[in-house]
């Protein structure tokens, strides 16, 4: 998927750090997408209040609805990307060779590094289409490294009685995905019965948030009917979960992310001059390919980079700053 919203967003940089468990409502913001057929998406990561849960920067949903997905070779730095169609099916083509069918229950997961590019086109004329696209920044060393693409198609699933959570990336209660991340990072799908009052095993040092993504439910003694993400704060050993008609629900969790963190239109760097480099390079005949590859398929046909933003892009960040980064 691609990042139409191009403003920055504003002024991050002075959040206090969350300590101990809350439960926020960060409503989401209806986003356009573009195309011919203009697919919008529900935004609720990045937010002013939410900039990140965890390495989770980005998060979008989209659907359900009858539409035609159509994103042509775009690049990405600095993240992974996940597409989790809950239902439909997506053809993914990326710049290390990929090119695989994106189906509900299986983690497809791109791993950007320095560079890399893909498309992203629904499988069917108009099919019906509900999912969600996350992004989680990479730290350190990784976020200059090479592409990859990974798939997991059978994940590890955690069961309780009236609860089951299909594991993505990282661990719930000892079942772990196999899939590679590279900060403690949770992602899980999780369906509850109807009737069901149930406790979903966290992770103290991690921060968690909820999204919606079919029925009602309380979760943590907060009724969750909209699209938005409940931010639970971290602190927390479990999460009650009750519903009285059933309901599905992506839990995220993650450690602070402890970098600086710039993120403009597809890219994650550490630096505004970062992005604007990744953006030039997109832009260049002769760097695009060495950076970010060729999807095949698709005849030179890409998206191009919008303007940068005229201001200097500063990172956002979770913890206060020190005196001396004032300085
Ligand atoms: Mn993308």
């Amino acid at each position: 998927m691609t990042n139409l919203e191009v403003r920055p967003v504003p002024e991050l940089s002075d959040l206090a750090p969350t300590h101990g468990p809350v439960t926020e409502l960060h409503e989401a913001r209806d986003v356009p997408l573009g195309g011919v057929r203009a697919m919008r998406v529900r935004r609720t990561l990045p937010q002013r209040t939410l900039p990140m849960v965890g390495a989770w920067c980005f998060l979008d949903e989209f659907g359900p609805q009858h539409v035609d997905m159509r994103v042509l070779p775009h690049p990405h730095t600095g993240l992974q990307t996940v597409t989790w169609p809950v239902v439909g099916q997506i053809l993914h083509r990326d710049s290390v060779g990929s090119d695989v069918v994106v189906r509900p229950g299986q983690l497809n997961l791109m791993t950007a590094g320095r560079g890399v590019s893909h498309s992203e086109f629904s499988v069917g004329a108009a099919p019906m289409l509900h999912g969600v696209q996350l992004w989680a920044a990479l730290p350190d060393g990784v976020a200059e490294g090479a592409a990859g693409f990974e798939q997991v198609v059978d994940l590890p699933v955690w069961e309780s009685p009236r609860a089951r959570a299909t594991v993505l990336v990282g661990s719930l209660d000892g079942t772990r995905s196999p899939a590679h991340v590279h900060t403690p990072l949770l992602g899980a799908q999780i369906e509850v019965d109807p009737g069901a009052d149930v406790e979903i095993p966290l992770v103290r040092e991690l921060e968690h948030a909820v999204l919606l993504l079919g029925g009602t439910a309380e979760v943590a003694g907060t009724p969750h009917t909209t699209s938005g993400l409940l931010h639970l704060g971290d602190g927390r050993d479990h999460v009650r979960v009750r519903s009285r008609d059933g309901a599905r629900l992506l839990l995220l969790g993650g450690a602070p992310f402890e970098h600086d963190l710039v993120m403009w239109w597809n890219f994650v760097g550490r630096t505004h001059a970062d992005v604007a480099q990744a953006r030039a390079d997109w832009e260049s005949v002769d760097r695009r390919t060495e950076r970010f590859g060729v999807v095949a398929g698709h005849d030179g046909a890409r998206i191009p980079a919008p303007d940068l933003p005229n201001l200097r892009l500063r990172p956002r960040r979770r913890l206060p700053r020190t005196p001396e980064e004032h300085a």
